[in-house]
């Protein structure tokens, strides 16, 4: 293209004057209206109106004192607020970074250089490169344009396609579905057709992911049941004690209510969501929805591509076979849409520019010398393209493609025809790529005269047969499809190491029923000369077969199958925008291996989102059974505080500080957990509850253990000689290193982890802090923490080893079982 676009220095002048190529950027939700949005809870404000009803209380008895417990309540709550923000934050700030890796790139000249900048750098007067599968960056007209056909259905609502030819405009956010062009730039940002139809672009979802909708779901209903026990509560107790003790019973009801809510749970699920995504995307897979990450774990079928993806989509001619070889080679650079001498475009066709060059063409004169007159671009539909020039005066048609297609269009005798596809089976055997060329009067596309065969070399990428075996170990069967000759497909399907198993193509494909086909996928896994129509009925009878489907695409008709895939796969170096933005995933590197670490790190997380889920419910369970059934007690043996309210087992602003102590960062480490061997095992099943029979047992086991620990102390330590309030010390102190010691419990599942540094640092510093509550009489007055006798903590470490060793024992008997019953 004899363009040499804007100077660099223009290009920057004018990003300053004109701004850059991107909506405006709605103002972030401030601070202290995120703040606050921390406590839009019901849990937070039952417990804010009870807070609100107790100093009210105290101020009417004339304010004596300070309100102590409400103080400290409200300065939880606070920090807890800030630690949901904080965690808020730190997952906001990950996804920021992932959107950052998928922003859009766009081919564009400067200073006569092709040069590939980010979409939002483009200034009106940039001349765009554009090809299929291109979202149109910024209006402007075409000052070229080659078989353009564009979708603007965005915009119009009109799904077909129209043609655009030179000289006519193009609107920003329609897409280029056929064809290539150059654009001239002449609106961008807020002043092009997208700044008025915005939000559509790019960018990561942020719409809830399934798991955390079940989680929400799972912990409303907990929120529920624990609301009507506590009002239950409430009745009962004021009905005992008669409505002198309101103020206490009221606070005890909404302490038992904070107790058993697990109200961390929603910030540290997306937190460790976010956290694990920036894990995978240091692996370059970069996920655009949350939500791919659960179904990334339980992937069952990989449908994979075949060129670049697991080869290295760097092609090389080996071999031109042709009667006509100066013809032939002709051809192969007029017949091509690469640009010369640049390094932008297909990579297969800039293969062939180099390979004319050591035949001593000059590519470039040569495209100067045969200007196009017309064209018929390539599509994987049709499988080849025209290019018809003139040549002394004369229009001939030089045309390129598979080469079952083009000679079918040739004049040839039948032997003929039959030594060349034998020849092209031959060399597909040996796992070449093939391509034929011909030429033909007029724009003619039929009757044409056969030129030649080519066949190039892709060679597969080295990481591919290890991570085909890895997914096989896991229980993923990977499939190929590709638009290739079958022989091509099959050999390449074998230097990868893909098992042995039929080799199917598209065509054949068309003549089955849904059940046939079906068997069928039971018995292929090759798939080849597919059109992006077969593609979807592929996925469709995998996932009717009850697959969960990884499908990796990158052309622009391939949009429809990949969002029918339950995951998505785009490139990102190779491919089309509209494939990118359908995506769930989008491989940086284009490399098969990186979906199967992108699997590796779903199974992993999910393996840590179960782990601090029965962590945190192991907590719960234990705070309700030492409050509820000691509580029961302490009206039985007519234990009662100064006030001659019933005397609590732990006061509400204990519960509520044990909750800050153990959702906090313990549930974010475990979140942080590296897995071992996750690729051992076969895919979850995605209907399986998020709380498995493996986690049930540890929460009903572990919360038991440490709730009735608690009580019988409750029961002893009195008779020991402690007070009262330093036996409700001693068992807030059991409880809270109980559960921080929880966090190695809740680890093991069915492989024990590494060491895990954060897991140390969390527990530690927990266990700190406690102890300081436990000495440190100024900090321990404040949760109303009395000092224990030696005796006392004699008492509180035989319980602790215990808890802990049963807990030990029991988690590693369920994993042997597991691990018997795989084995
Ligand atoms: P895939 O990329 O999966 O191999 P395609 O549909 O892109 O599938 O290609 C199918 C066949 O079409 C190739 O095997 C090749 O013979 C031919 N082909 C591919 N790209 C071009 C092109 N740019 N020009 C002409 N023929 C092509
Ligand atoms: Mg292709």
């Amino acid at each position: 293209m004899a363009n040499s676009g804007l100077s660099q220095n223009e290009a920057q002048r004018r990003l300053a004057e004109y701004g850059p190529n991107a909506l405006p950027e709605t103002p972030p939700e401030p601070g202290w209206r995120r703040f606050l949005r921390q406590f839009q809870s019901p849990i937070i404000y039952i417990l804010l109106f009870a807070l609100a009803f107790d100093i009210v209380a105290w101020a009417s008895e004339g304010g004596q004192g300070l309100p102590l417990e409400s103080l400290v309540i409200a300065a939880i709550l606070i920090i807890n607020a800030g630690l949901g923000l904080y965690q808020e934050g730190r997952a906001g700030a990950a996804l920021e970074q992932l959107k950052a890796m998928t922003t859009p790139q766009v081919w564009v000249w400067r200073d006569g250089q092709l040069v590939h900048i980010p979409s939002p750098e483009l200034v009106p007067g940039d001349l765009v490169r554009l090809e299929a599968g291109d979202r149109i960056p910024a209006d402007g007209y075409l000052r070229q344009a080659q078989g353009v056909l564009v979708d603007e259905s965005i915009l119009t609502g009109e799904s077909v396609p129209v043609d655009k030819g030179q000289g006519e405009e193009l609107k920003s956010g329609t897409v280029l579905v056929r064809g290539q062009g150059a654009l001239e730039v002449n609106a961008t940002g807020p002043k092009s057709a997208m700044g008025q139809l915005a939000g559509m672009l790019g960018g990561i979802e942020l719409e809830k992911t399934p798991l955390e909708r079940r989680v929400e779901v799972f912990g409303n209903q907990v929120a529920i049941a624990v609301l009507i026990l506590a009002v239950l509560i409430a009745v009962l107790g004021l009905s005992l004690e008669g409505l002198d003790h309101f103020q206490s019973v009221l606070l005890f009801a909404v302490a038992l209510a904070v107790a058993a809510v697990p109200e961390g749970l929603p910030a540290v699920l997306t937190l460790t969501l976010a956290l694990g995504v920036e894990r995978m995307a240091s692996r370059k897979a970069v996920v655009r929805r949350l939500s791919a990450v659960e179904a990334l774990g339980s992937v069952t079928v990989i449908a994979t591509d075949k060129t670049g993806t697991l080869t290295e989509n760097q092609m090389q001619v080996r071999e031109l076979l042709s009667d006509k070889p100066e013809r032939a080679l002709l051809a192969m650079v007029i017949a091509s849409d690469a640009e010369v001498g640049l390094e932008v475009g297909d990579p297969m066709e800039l293969a062939l520019y180099d390979y004319a060059a050591g035949q001593g063409l000059d590519p470039k004169e040569i495209k100067n010398r045969y200007p196009r007159v017309d064209s018929r671009p390539f599509d994987s539909e049709w499988k080849f393209m025209r290019v018809t020039t003139n040549e002394n005066g004369k229009t001939t048609s030089l045309l390129k493609g598979a080469p079952e297609v083009i000679l079918q269009r040739c004049r040839l005798s039948s032997t003929e025809l039959e030594r060349w596809q034998n020849t092209a089976r031959e060399k597909a055997a040996q796992g070449f790529r093939l391509l034929a060329v011909a030429e033909g009067d007029g724009s003619g596309e039929e009757n044409l005269q056969f030129l030649g065969l080519i066949a190039l070399w892709d060679p597969p990428r080295p990481e591919v047969p290890e991570a085909i075996r890895k997914a096989q170990a896991a229980g993923i069967k990977v499939v190929m499809i590709t638009g290739d000759h079958p022989a091509t497909a099959r050999a390449v399907a074998d230097a990868v190491g893909l098992p042995p198993g039929e080799t199917v193509t598209g065509e054949s494909l068309e003549s089955l029923s849904d059940q046939e086909l079906q068997q069928l996928m039971s018995r292929a896994n090759v798939f080849a000369r597919v059109n992006p129509e077969h593609k979807l009925r592929l996925v469709e009878a995998l996932k009717n077969q009850g697959q969960i489907v990884a499908m990796t695409g990158d052309g622009v008709n391939d949009a429809p199958a990949l969002k029918r895939a339950d995951v998505g796969v785009a490139m990102g170096q190779r491919g089309s925008d509209v494939t990118r933005e359908v995506a769930d995933l989008i491989l940086l590197d284009d490399n098969f291996a990186t979906i199967v670490a992108a699997i590796e790190e779903g199974r992993s997380i999910y393996e840590n989102i179960q782990k601090f889920i029965r962590f945190l419910f192991a907590t719960n369970l234990s705070e309700i059974l030492v409050i509820v059934l000691g509580y029961v007690g302490a009206f039985a043996l007519g234990l009662r505080d100064q006030a001659g309210a019933i005397l609590l087992p732990l006061t509400a602003a204990q519960i509520l500080w044990m909750n800050l102590i153990t959702d906090g960062l313990p549930a974010v480490v475990l979140g942080l957990d590296k897995n071992p061997k996750m690729m051992d095992v076969p895919p979850r099943n995605p209907n399986a509850p998020l709380l498995d029979r493996l986690s049930l047992a540890f929460v009903l086991f572990a919360g038991v253990a440490k709730g009735a620990v608690g009580l019988l102390l409750l029961w002893i330590l009195p008779q020991r000689g402690l007070s009262l309030e330093a036996t409700r010390s001693a068992v807030f102190h059991v409880l809270v290193i109980g559960q921080l010691f929880y966090t190695y419990a809740a680890r093991v599942a069915h492989e024990i982890p590494p060491n895990n540094a954060w897991v140390h640092a969390a527990v530690a510093g927990g266990i700190a802090i406690q102890l300081a509550v436990a000495f440190v009489p100024a900090v321990g007055e404040t949760l109303a923490v009395t000092p224990v006798s030696a005796e006392g903590w004699l008492w509180i470490s035989g319980s602790l080893i215990v808890i802990l060793a049963s807990v030990f024992v029991f988690t590693s008997v369920l994993r042997h079982r597991f691990l018997e019953r795989r084995a």
